[in-house]
């Protein structure tokens, strides 16, 4: 391993640019040469491929968004486009590649993989939804920005007398929304882990109003339903009038917390030292708050990556 090539990929998260920073400085410590690869898979079939220095990521481990960018690569999912890629790292000499990036991405190194080149994937994603990993890259910078926007909300709540409706994002994995509405002391959270029944809802904002409860806010994760689709049935149902806030693409940027800054840091520089010992195939996480490498396989498997129900019961038990 003398060169080892660096990519982020995917959606983009805050702390991306912290982990290239550590992917970048860590390899240069250990006497390897780094090769930065711009616009994720997509770059490197173009060759968009430039030799990295200390100095080339300073000043980014406190900015959000990725210093080398991100993409979307359909060409990289095609066989064509993969040979093309291979050839690129091997013209410009890559031995190694580390890519930051969600689950897709991983997918997309696996593919490497199979190829014959060593690849470790760093798990940056706001969801926090990749197998194996307690806690991904960019998840708690977006989760203080929810909560920044509940309390902000909850403030004009309070003034309106008014039930708020904050739609997060997470398709499939509901942590933003969870770890969200329990910080943000919200009345009803919606995961699309459990799912939800109307009428509970219902029940809630009713027997709140009736304690003489004058505001309410639902937190719900964009993948069990649209907020709007909320605030028309509850309408509907039981005539609750609802404002709805979409927080959107707001929850991807931003400067990334502290602890983003620092898993982002250990993830990167743990890359580097499994692509030292020349192993590949693999992904860094976190479990029991100790820094881990794991079988990239793991990642694939069933999904396995469970919310702590502990915290949804808990959400429960203090917004009653
Ligand atoms: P994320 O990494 O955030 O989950 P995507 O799912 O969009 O984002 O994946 C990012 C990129 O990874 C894709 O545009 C594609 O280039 C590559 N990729 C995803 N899945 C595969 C796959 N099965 N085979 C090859 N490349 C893939």
């Amino acid at each position: 391993m003398k060169k080892i090539g660096v990519l982020t990929s995917g959606g983009d998260a805050p702390g991306m640019n912290a982990a290239v920073r550590a992917v970048v400085r860590k390899a240069i410590y250990e006497g390897f040469e780094v090769a930065g690869v711009f616009n994720g898979y997509q770059g490197l079939i173009q060759g968009k491929i430039e030799l990295l220095q200390l100095g080339s990521v300073g000043d980014i481990i406190q900015r959000g968004g990725t210093m080398l960018r991100s993409a979307r690569s359909p060409e990289f999912m095609t066989e064509e486009g993969r040979k093309e890629a291979l050839r690129q790292m091997k013209a410009h000499q890559i031995d190694g590649l580390v890519v930051i990036g969600g689950d897709g991405s991983f997918r997309g190194a696996f593919e490497l993989v199979k190829m014959g080149i060593p690849c470790v994937c760093v798990p940056a994603t706001i969801d926090n939804d990749i197998n194996g990993t307690e806690f991904t890259i960019g998840f708690d910078s977006a989760l203080n920005t929810v909560i920044d926007a509940i309390d902000k909300i909850r403030d004009t709540a309070t003034s309106h007398e008014r039930t708020f409706i904050i739609e997060v994002m997470g398709r499939d994995a509901g942590d933003l929304a969870l770890w969200a509405g329990l910080a943000g002391g919200a009345e009803t959270i919606l995961i699309p882990e459990e799912g939800y029944d109307m009428d509970e809802i219902i029940n809630r904002l009713q027997s709140g109003t009736g304690r003489g409860k004058k505001h309410s806010i639902i937190v719900v994760a964009e993948g069990v339903m649209s907020g709007s689709a909320l605030a028309d049935l509850l309408k509907e149902k039981a005539g609750i009038e609802t404002r709805v806030s979409v927080l959107g693409h707001i929850q991807r940027g931003g400067s990334p917390s502290a602890r983003d800054r620092v898993i982002a840091s250990q993830y990167g520089a743990r890359a580097v030292e499994v692509l030292g010992e020349g192993r590949g195939g693999v992904a860094i996480g976190m479990q029991n708050h100790k820094v881990v490498d794991y079988d990239l396989e793991v990642v694939f498997a069933p999904k396995d990556h469970t919310l702590d129900m502990g915290l949804y019961k808990l959400s429960k038990e203090l917004s009653i």
